[in-house]
């Protein structure tokens, strides 16, 4: 903070880099405000430092090489998200947008979302055929190109009424980030509250012995949402969710926000193995996640994780069978 308080007073920026570097340190996880008495701001911060060192060309190559990368495969991404809406739902004004990560890497898991999402709210359910928010441009600092991509990404949107959101880093740039760029969208929902809104068309379902909610730090200290995900889990599970000793506000970082996968591996391995200590209590524990970042960081680690709308998809498949 201070180091950054001085580059941000100095004349030339451009000749602070090194000063610069440990805004990429933070993953944005927000555990020192929820602990600090002063409400100090640390992340927002550090972004904001992001942002001033791209502006200045100072990004660490690791980010430079993330957004070349991320630019030149730009086109055969979206051809390949082009099918993620192969059902043709694409006039539903109820949309689900899973993320770039999940509608790259799992787009099956994109399309069971969707069906619950679809089940819950009996009606159809499209997929949101914009799914990049920007997210990974704003943990970069690109200012310019997250204003662009916020933009088209509302365009994407235009006319549907409630899109419903699975990844809880996005659903913090749509809900926090937006608004102070001036981009306006319909109603946006987590699934968990959406799910939580429709509970009583959930079913219960055989389930492991531990079944561990793991609270996303842009979902929970971000946004203050711990109980929807934990009413919806456990009308699946038809007990109480299992909890980590640290849960809440508490929660521990699984270290995959904020690029620092890139800035800083080994320190997002080692935030990782330290919340899967605590999360799995040394084995037989299923974690679910709400964050594409935190099943990377997780599973990675070598855990038995599952996302949050598998298990809704579960529910709402069990609800439905409901004479
Ligand atoms: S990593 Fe988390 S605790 Fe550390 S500065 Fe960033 S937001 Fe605060």
């Amino acid at each position: 903070m201070r180091a950054l308080d001085e580059v941000l007073r100095a004349d030339a920026p451009g000749h602070h880099a090194e000063r610069f570097e440990k805004a990429w340190a933070c993953t944005g996880c927000g555990a020192c405000r929820a602990l600090c008495l002063l409400d100090n701001p640390v992340a927002d911060t550090l972004f904001d430092g992001r942002a001033d060192a791209f502006a200045n060309d100072l990004a660490p190559p690791a980010v430079k090489a993330f957004l070349r990368d991320e630019a030149a495969t730009d086109g055969a991404r979206r051809r390949a998200r082009a099918s993620l809406d192969a059902e043709g739902a694409t006039h539903a004004t109820l949309r689900y947008m899973p993320g770039c990560a999940e509608a790259d890497a799992r787009p099956e898991q994109v399309r069971d979302a969707a069906e619950a999402v679809g089940l819950l709210g009996r009606c159809g359910c499209g997929v949101s055929a914009e799914v990049c928010c920007g997210a990974k441009l704003h943990d970069a600092g690109d200012r310019l190109g997250l204003l662009a991509q916020a933009r088209r990404f509302a365009e994407s949107v235009r006319g549907v009424e409630t899109l419903v959101v699975g990844d809880a880093d996005c659903l913090a740039v749509l809900r926090s980030v937006y608004p102070r760029l001036g981009v306006t969208l319909p109603k946006v929902e987590h699934l968990s509250e959406f799910a939580e809104a429709h509970l009583d068309r959930l079913g219960a379902v055989e389930a492991p012995p531990r079944v561990v909610w793991h609270d996303p730090c842009k979902l929970g200290r971000g946004l203050g949402v711990y109980d929807a995900p934990r009413r919806v889990l456990s009308a699946v599970l038809g007990r109480p969710v299992g909890e980590a000793e640290n849960h809440r506000d508490k929660a521990l970082c699984s270290g995959g926000g904020g690029l620092v996968p890139l800035t800083r591996p080994e320190t997002a391995r080692e935030i990782a193995a330290m919340a899967l200590a605590e999360l799995a209590q040394g084995g037989d524990t299923v974690v679910v996640v709400g964050c594409a970042s935190s099943r990377a960081r997780f599973a990675e680690a070598g855990a038995a994780v599952e996302d949050f709308a598998t298990w809704v998809l579960r529910g709402a498949r069990a609800g439905a069978q409901r004479p």
